[in-house]
């Protein structure tokens, strides 16, 4: 005897009856759920391939259509003409159009879309009438516009499979039907005694009650006889009011709909999934004024608002009543990994000011329950934006071990905490059932602390959120003894409860890491790449045009571009776009908006460049031409510069001077005469017997083999080696990458079994650029069967690190190619850099917990520090990593094939560097190097014109970075400032400005004074108090 899903049923007896009642009653009693049936008087259709307006689509010629029709393919959309007229018999009846299709549907009515139809969400049905009166026109007209996609796409063969281009879908009904509702509501009172009789347990008497009483409803009911109906449902009233006692848990039940803003779908489709589901949900809340939906995504109310403005204003009309109620405070659900520290910042700033904006209030909580982990600096960015709860749940998808909690403080790596739940039945997508219900208070791990769960329920990702079916099951476990109370509420109530009794509650310190999803560190590199990049152009052009400002002029602030190219960026940062997750048509779409912010960025930084230069810019004749150096960075810089004259030939030359956020002017003879430090290449390259070439530049001295591996890697000064004998570094492996299911998503710990160094030769190491300022060599290897990897390794003047610029063809299939630094450094810890600060992971697998990291993420730099001496890895645009053991890996590249079938397989180009160094990595300036590597000096062509360096801030520490500086808006010439403490100690530390500032307040991450936030203007500048890695912003009036 099996119940559901097979497991052995814990009541044979109760499922026994069960199988009786469901012959005797339920079968029949569903045939008689829909009563009389009529066809539309007329179906037409037109389908056309793009995603057009109502008022486009209406005007378009339409052809007969009929029910049994297949529309197609792929992504196309098939505008529907129904005509309908209700037949006069059913007065007083409650009348439905009843619409099936494996598309997803919108039913559109006098211009205005009135309910989304998917199937695979259990919407099926628009309700014409509760009940027809006479009265009323018997005739209409209704719209549907059918988009040729499933709920999750159209996946050939899985779910997660790259989209059939060519699949047809098919409109298996469309009529009119009689609701049959008092037929409904005894279901519905008997599915909920049934599920009490089954699941509550033979040592529990009210199964046994709920089976008594399921059984004489079935006694006094005749299925063909409504008269008897009442009698039955009196029985179910009677046991659904008895009522539990005061200690009963309560289950905080919070409609929902959780929509990917793009995953098995492109961005544009997310659009009318939106409108489909957010439409049900205003129609079941006409009828159902206790229903509660939480609405997360900034983005998503943004779409709405500009493309759906009738059903907009009806959401904020819910919006007004505490029903519809935005949540979470981001512009998108993002990537809880990858964004760096002000992506996150302004992932609240824009979205916490759009709900100021347009409903008066932001969100008091932080809503982020599917994605892929969530970085340890998050509570401080949340309590920075307004936010001292978190909800998510991501969590129990863990594939290791268990984690310990539902509900506890969690605390950032800063020591800012805020109230974290997880809905304890795992899921965001609940349907109101009793198993559910049951599962979330067995399932708490808290509820000795805590007596509030949440419950999140309604069909996600175009399935259109809740259902009637879902409030009326919920309506009747209200309070029934028994089973858990069961609230209609909303996330602050819930959180409200929670903190009434948090005084035991415990605290989980760190990271919350997901042990499962690590490949999407690494998946779709030119997403990464993308986002890397735009995060440091948006930076860039904030600098320069917030200076280009200061410094007087009529330049105008680009204020409403930015806010565009921001939003553009934060869009791409959702959690199935930047992880790399989603199909081919979504890459297409964010590849497109990186190049857009490139060619807007360019524009804009070459525009404030013109600005706050402009003297300097215009070469004068007889002038020799000179070069003018813009650092971006709040640090003195020394590098390579190079510039490419007329005739396209490369110049080299030594940035000398830089000051912090310099235009900084170098005559081109200057330059090249400050060459500090002679590169040498002692051994001629090539010429060694064994094909090996040796690089030193006064800092490190380098030995690489004929393909390109470091067999030693030395500081100079200290004669200290970094790789260990025998061993080589820049030691390329490649992995068999298979996961069991999440292609795109997982990395597995079987893979580490499948290690094969990569060896095949196809050039040989070969000196480049033979000294100077710049030495570098050159080889290419083999990769696999069909990829081919070409390499040059830089080594600068004086720079402390080592270069590796590489380019790969890759044309793999479930192959992962690492990069791996064995060292000569011991320590159990390495060290990862977050967003605003760092962490450390083991490298070592003792418990489960350590294991289970084997694949993990860092932003622009890792370390492995033992007592005065350690390595670090340095990365332009890689987000995976590892250390074990005294192995520094960096990931690469993936070839995953689903969801999109052609993912990575294309040119790579990127660059890493290994930086060996004495002391701490705090110390020896790991964070600016990685910062430097990432933020190359902009050097521009200038007139000859001698021009004081130029710095518009300084700090005084090393541990203290000044990451932003822009525009505060609305304000005109208030700017924000944002620095965080980055080596994890207490001081005080000074900044200072050449810029006109007449006042100066501290501020939180959305821009708002602080309290007694004023700050002196003293001698030495701005006198800032830190602690580790706390973020401080600061609001800089200037003078006119
Ligand atoms: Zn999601």
């Amino acid at each position: 005897m099996l119940g559901k899903r097979g497991a052995p049923c814990p009541h044979p007896w109760a499922a026994l009856h069960r199988a009786g009642l469901i012959n005797r009653v339920l079968a029949p009693s569903n045939r008689r759920l829909f009563g009389d049936r009529c066809p539309p008087i007329s179906l037409s259709c037109f389908q056309t391939p793009r995603r057009i307006p109502y008022s486009e689509a209406i005007g378009q010629e339409f052809r007969p259509a009929k029910v049994g029709d297949s529309f197609g393919p792929t992504w196309e959309t098939c505008w529907f003409k129904v005509e309908l007229s209700i037949p006069p018999a059913w007065a007083g009846r409650e009348v439905h159009f009843v619409w099936e299709s494996d598309g997803e549907g919108m039913v559109w009515r006098d211009a205005q879309p009135v309910q989304g139809l998917t199937k695979e969400g259990e919407k099926t049905s628009y309700i014409l009438t509760r009940s027809m009166k006479e009265p009323e026109p018997h005739s209409l007209t209704l719209y549907v516009e059918l988009a040729c996609n499933g709920l999750f796409g159209a996946g050939k063969g899985s779910m997660i499979a790259p989209p059939d281009p060519d699949r047809r879908f098919t409109l298996s009904k469309a009529e009119l039907v009689v609701f049959n509702r008092d037929v409904y509501e005894l279901l519905m009172d008997l599915e909920i005694l049934l599920d009490m009789a089954q699941l509550l347990g033979e040592e529990n008497q009210r199964s046994f009650q709920a089976l008594y009483t399921a059984n004489q409803m079935v006694n006094v009911c005749d299925v063909m006889d409504p008269s008897t109906f009442p009698a039955a449902r009196d029985l179910a009233a009677a046991i659904f009011s008895q009522r539990n006692g005061e200690s009963q848990h309560t289950i905080h039940a919070v409609g929902h709909c959780h929509i990917d803003s793009a995953w098995l779908w492109p961005y544009e489709e997310t659009i009318r999934k939106c409108a489909r589901s957010w439409v049900t949900v205003v129609r079941l809340m006409e009828c159902n004024p206790e229903l509660t939906f939480a609405c997360s995504q900034a983005q998503q109310f943004e779409w709405v608002r500009s493309w759906y403005p009738g059903l907009y204003a009806q959401v904020q009309d819910f919006v007004a009543k505490g029903q519809f109620v935005p949540v979470g405070g981001t512009w998108v659900e993002m990537d809880g990994n990858l964004p760096s520290g002000e992506s996150m910042v302004r992932q609240f700033l824009q979205g916490q000011r759009f709900f100021q904006e347009q409903f008066g209030r932001i969100c008091s909580e932080f809503w982020l329950p599917d994605t892929f982990g969530y970085s340890a600096q998050l509570p401080q960015l949340m309590r920075g934006c307004g936010i001292r709860r978190f909800l998510t749940q991501k969590l129990s998808w863990n594939l290791v071990n268990a984690f310990p909690h539902h509900t506890f403080f969690w605390e950032g790596i800063d020591g800012s905490r805020v109230l974290t739940h997880f809905p304890p039945g795992d899921s965001y997508g609940m349907h109101g059932r009793v198993e559910e219900m049951l599962k979330t208070v067995k399932n708490n791990k808290d509820k000795g602390r805590v007596n509030h769960s949440a419950f999140l329920f309604g069909f996600g990702d175009g399935g259109g959120g809740p259902t009637q079916k879902m409030l009326d099951r919920m309506k009747r476990m209200t309070d029934t003894d028994g089973l858990p109370r069961v609230q209609i509420s909303t996330p602050d109530r819930l959180f409200s409860a929670l903190e009434k009794e948090s005084s035991q509650l415990c605290t989980w310190v760190g990271e919350l890491f997901l042990e499962l999803h690590n490949g999407t560190y690494t998946t779709q590199a030119q997403i990464k790449k993308g986002n890397r990049e735009c995060e440091r152009i948006l930076h860039d052009v904030e600098v320069l045009s917030t200076l280009a400002v200061a410094r007087g002029g009529a330049f105008q602030y680009p204020a409403s571009q930015l806010q565009r190219l921001w939003r553009l960026l934060l869009l791409n940062q959702f959690h199935d776009v930047l992880p790399g997750s989603c199909i081919q048509l979504v890459v297409e779409d964010a590849l497109q908006y990186y190049a857009e912010i490139r060619r807007a960025g360019a524009r804009l930084q070459e525009e404030a460049v013109q600005s706050l230069c402009r003297e300097l810019l215009q070469p004068k004749a007889g002038n020799t031409e000179s070069t003018l150096v813009l650092n971006t960075l709040p640090w003195e810089r020394t590098e390579v510069i190079s510039r490419t004259g007329p005739a396209g030939t490369e110049t080299l030359g030594m940035s000398n001077l830089g000051v912090a956020h310099i235009p900084e002017f170098l005559t081109g003879a200057e330059t090249t005469n400050k060459e500090i430090l002679c590169l040498s290449l002692p051994w001629g390259g090539f010429t060694d017997e064994d094909g090996s070439i040796a690089m030193e530049n006064g800092v490190i001295a380098v030995c690489l083999d004929v393909m390109g591996r470091l067999t030693s890697l030395r500081l100079v000064d200290s004669e200290r080696e970094s790789v260990p004998g025998g061993c080589c570094a820049n030691q390329f492996a490649l992995f068999d990458d298979v996961p069991l299911y999440w292609d795109a998503w997982d990395v597995m710990d079987y893979h580490l079994e499948t290690r094969k160094p990569v060896t095949t030769l196809l050039k040989p190491l070969e000196i480049t650029l033979a000294g100077g300022l710049r030495g570098s060599a050159s080889f290419s290897l083999q990769i696999g069967e069909s990829s081919t990897l070409t390499q040059e390794i830089i080594l600068d003047a004086t720079c402390p690190y080592l270069r590796f610029l590489t380019q790969v063809e890759w044309k793999e299939a479930h192959k992962f190619l690492k990069v791996e630094f064995p060292v000569q450094v011991r320590s159990t810890n390495a060290t990862y850099e977050i967003q605003f600060g760092h962490l450390q992971r083991p490298t070592h697998w003792n418990t489960s917990w350590d294991w289970a990291r084997f694949e993990v993420w860092a932003h622009k730099w890792l370390d492995l520090s033992e007592h005065g001496f350690g390595v670090a890895l340095l990365n332009d645009c890689k987000y995976g990593a590892s250390a074990h053991g005294n192995i520094l890996s960096l990931s690469l590249l993936r070839a995953p094939k689903s969801p999109d079938a052609m993912a990575d397989i294309t040119h790579h180009q990127f660059t890493y560097a290994v930086m060996p160094h004495l002391g701490s990595f705090q110390d020896a300036g790991v964070i600016q190097c990685a910062y430097n590597l990432n933020f190359p000096l902009h050097v521009v062509p200038a007139s000859s014109a001698r021009c004081p360096p130029w710095s518009a801030f300084s700090v005084s520490s090393p541990a203290v970075v000044l990451e932003t500086v822009k525009q505060a808006s609305p304000r005109g010439r208030t700017v924000v400032v944002r620095l965080y403490e980055a080596h994890g100690s207490t001081l005080v530390a000074w900044l200072q400005t050449s810029l006109p500032v007449q006042e100066a307040v501290l501020c939180d991450l959305l821009e708002r004074p602080a309290a007694q936030g004023r700050l002196p203007l003293e001698q030495r500048g701005l006198r800032l108090s830190f602690t580790p890695f706390r973020v401080l912003s600061i609001l800089l009036v200037l003078r006119q």
